[in-house]
């Protein structure tokens, strides 16, 4: 058993603005604990009259500064608890802080850059990379990934469900049983065998999470989200399974509003915006209080399931991210305080082993088994009737294949019956006898046949004895060779099947190039093919959750007006920029991949030559002894030895090559995940902007009277094609003006409609008269409605230059 506190640490977020300084500083001095001063300024402050106290200090385990890197915090907090979760305990690491301080930058990560990937990929990876190293172990991970909003639980990694809302997401209910074991009604959990599984996994639940978000029910902010592995191990041949459980959790925001409003006592009144945060903390008050009986875990969903992780079976990490700017120092501070109370929480870990009883089953099984026969043996009427012929027959056949058996654990089992044990005794001391004279008689006639030969030859000479000896002993050597030569030529006979596998695996993908240029992404999508054959796993690099495509692949049920109006959306979009530049990183990171599984396969086949060399050597010199009759000289060879050295060398080059290769597939596979999650992402937030243009339109009907005027342009517009190419002209600046910007904030539209004399010959909020209809020919006819108010503006712009 592990007893242990909670250990606490702060992370501080870089700030958005210019760094305030001033506002807090990190004493870290090795011998004492890590503290962090914040600092009140003087004008935040009541009045003239000033009582306040201006600093605040919180110890922690360690404070993570701004520049913290991602690969730091995992070091630092995350890798010792996933550490402790391999042993076979529990763990949990939670993320406190008011929204926009770092939580899911910190647990999940950010949106952009791999480097920005946060502890639950970085965990995956480590977890993974153990399990393969320790052989001494069956591992089995699952994972499974719940969402908690107003008290219900969503089970975010359902696969039978395209959410668009929370509640379109299956149930999880709470259950307990007579232990007070609680259990997750709906829960679903997947097994992942690989590290690609599970970020599969977790980027479904992540998409699934943003996807049922809604600007009213805010989930990201105001949710909770438990990312759990769970994870058993059984060593071969023992009947006892060690399960441990991890829990990553980005909790909800924990900002505050004020009881008695503005100004006053905000920091002392304020309540939680998040009911279950407000219970959260009454059960850490109740832990951190001696003599407390009642803990009002019962009070919330998140409480109950995070029951072991608090005052429980787990080892327990908290990390405060705290957003040090002036507007949020009450926040902040609220933030240390109640990581200080989480410190004062005890913990007591075990490791949680059970028996397999499928296992345990058969081991008592067996024991019975002796139980009765020992049993009967004491206990049961002995037989004295004489064995049958059948029974003899029987018996003989049992110690025939007792003695055959080659195992040394094999039995002799004849149940409990005196005749038969003494019968066996019978036959194997019959036996015994028989092989010892008949051994006798072997030794003597080989004996005497000798004694006769040598009567009727002429004795052997000493010399011819050893030469025929030595020649023996060369036959010898040379049939080990040859067989040798066998089984590398059989080796080799496999080898080429399976390259010329690979070979018309690889060709099939060099029919199409890595890039097409019309839509890079998807060709990003092909496996690196040139890998080696060890490396064969690298194909199922694109082999991507077809749930996660299933989300991304909504455009194709788009009209085709309504992708013209994504594709400017898209382009327009401030995340297009990150989109665009992870393409890149990309293309560059598989032609790197590819590049290195070209040189992995040469580095192969070099290896094979220089075996083949050494192979070749050695035969040589077999072959130079036979010749001259002399045995294999035991002198080392020089050429034998250099050859040896480079086949180490360009082993080594071959491993470090590999495990690079390695890195680059799961950076490719996290780099296209994040990419589908911003399509995702752009896709949703298009919706939303087409529907918003939709109503407007119903509300704002004058404008849908303005459309009569701009029918002749309907009746002559050109293609779609035509009226593209008019928006992707990036000089023609007003024309770009009249796009609406792709989220349109309520202060943004209200500037948009303080009319010019050129705007207010033109709707006023051009796309705001767009009818949503889904139906693809009214759909176009929206393009062409846009495509006419283009060409007035455009005659306007011309008329009054
Ligand atoms: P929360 O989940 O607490 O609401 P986020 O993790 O979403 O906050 O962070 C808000 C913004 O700040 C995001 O754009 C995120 O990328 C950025 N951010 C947070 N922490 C860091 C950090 N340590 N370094 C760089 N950017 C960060
Ligand atoms: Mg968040």
């Amino acid at each position: 058993m592990v007893k242990q506190t909670i250990q606490i640490f702060a992370r501080v977020k870089p700030p958005v603005r210019k760094h305030q300084q001033g506002i807090y500083s990190i004493d870290e001095d090795e011998k004492l604990i890590p503290s962090l001063e914040i600092i009140l300024p003087r004008d935040l402050a009541d009045g003239f009259v000033n009582n306040k106290r201006e600093s605040y200090k919180f110890k922690f385990q360690r404070i993570f500064d701004q520049d913290a890197k991602q690969e730091t915090i995992f070091e630092n907090i995350a890798k010792p608890v996933a550490g402790s979760v391999l042993e076979g305990y529990n763990g949990t690491i939670f993320a406190y802080g008011q929204t926009g301080s770092g939580k899911t930058f910190t647990i999940t990560g950010g949106a952009e850059r791999y480097s920005d990937r946060g502890i639950i990929p970085r965990t995956l990876s480590y977890i993974f990379e153990q399990l393969q190293k320790d052989s001494s172990k069956m591992y089995t991970t699952h994972i499974s990934y719940l969402e908690i909003y107003n008290e219900c639980g969503y089970d975010l990694l359902d696969p039978r469900h395209e959410a668009s809302s929370l509640e379109d997401l299956p149930k999880v209910t709470i259950l307990e049983d007579p232990d007070q074991n609680i259990h997750l009604k709906n829960l679903t959990l997947h097994q992942a065998t690989t590290e690609e599984e599970a970020l599969n996994l977790l980027f479904l639940g992540d998409t699934n999470r943003m996807i049922a978000e809604t600007p009213m029910n805010q989930a990201s902010t105001r949710s909770h989200c438990i990312f759990t592995i769970h994870l058993s191990s059984k060593e071969p041949g023992s009947a006892t399974v060690r399960h441990a459980k991890l829990h990553l959790v980005d909790l909800a925001g924990s900002e505050r509003v004020a009881k008695t409003g503005v100004g006053g006592h905000l920091l002392t009144e304020a309540k939680y915006i998040n009911l279950s945060l407000h219970y959260l903390e009454q059960v850490i008050i109740a832990l951190s209080e001696k003599h407390r009986s009642h803990i009002p875990y019962r009070n919330s969903m998140m409480t109950s399931v995070l029951r072991d992780s608090l005052g429980g079976n787990c080892m327990t990490t908290m990390i405060a991210t705290l957003s040090l700017e002036k507007r949020n120092l009450d926040e902040s501070i609220s933030t240390c305080r109640f990581a200080q109370r989480v410190a004062l929480i005890k913990n007591e870990a075990v490791l949680n082993e059970e028996i397999d009883p499928r296992l345990m089953i058969k081991r008592l099984q067996k024991e019975i088994q002796e139980l009765k026969d020992e049993l009967a043996m004491v206990t049961a009427e002995q037989r004295t009737e004489a064995l049958t012929e059948a029974e003899l027959l029987q018996l003989e056949k049992l110690i025939t294949s007792f003695l055959e058996d080659q195992d040394p654990e094999s039995r002799l089992e004849v149940g409990a019956d005196m005749r038969k044990v003494h019968h066996c005794f019978h036959h194997l001391k019959k036996l015994l006898n028989d092989k010892k004279i008949f051994g006798n008689n072997t030794v003597s006639n080989t004996v005497s046949s000798e004694s006769k030969d040598r009567d009727c030859q002429e004795p052997l000479k000493e010399e011819e004895y050893r030469k025929l000896r030595d020649i023996l002993k060369q036959r010898d050597n040379e049939i080990n060779i040859l067989v040798n030569m066998l089984k590398k030529e059989k080796k080799k006979a496999q080898e080429a099947l399976h390259l010329a596998g690979m070979d018309r695996r690889e060709f099939r993908h060099s029919q199409s190039p890595p890039f097409p240029p019309g839509n890079p992404e998807e060709g990003q999508r092909m496996r690196l093919s040139s890998a080696p054959s060890q490396a064969q796993d690298f194909s199922i690099l694109g082999n991507r959750s077809s749930l996660l495509h299933k989300k991304t692949g909504m455009r194709e049920e788009m009209s085709l007006g309504r992708q013209e109006a994504f594709e400017i959306f898209k382009r327009d979009h401030a995340d297009s920029v990150t989109i665009d530049d992870n393409k890149q990183i990309l293309k560059q990171r598989f032609s790197e991949a590819k590049a290195l599984g070209e040189s992995i396969n040469e580095a192969r086949s070099k290896i094979g030559h220089l075996k083949e060399e050494i192979t070749q050597r050695h035969i040589q010199q077999v072959a130079l002894g036979i010749s001259e009759n002399m045995a294999v000289p035991l002198m080392p060879d020089q050429q034998e030895e250099k050859l040896r050295s480079q086949l180490e060398e360009e082993k080594r080059r071959y491993k470090t090559m590999f495990t690079r290769l390695k890195a680059l597939k799961v950076e490719i596979e996290h780099l296209q995940l994040l990419m589908d999650k911003a399509k995702v992402k752009l896709q949703k937030e298009f919706e939303v902007w087409w529907a918003e243009e939709a109503t407007n339109l119903q509300v704002n009907s004058p404008a849908v009277n303005s459309l009569d005027h701009t029918k002749p342009f309907l009746q002559t517009s050109d293609s779609q094609h035509e009226q593209s190419q008019l928006f992707s002209n990036k000089s023609d600046v007003n024309a770009r003006k009249i796009l609406p910007s792709p989220c349109p904030s309520p202060h943004s539209q209200k500037q948009s409609s303080t009319s010019t004399p050129l705007e207010d010959s033109i709707p006023k909020r051009p796309m705001s008269s767009i009818p949503l209809t889904g139906d693809s020919q009214t759909d176009s006819d929206i393009l062409a409605f846009i495509k006419a108010r283009q060409s007035i503006l455009q005659k306007q712009c011309l008329g009054s230059n």
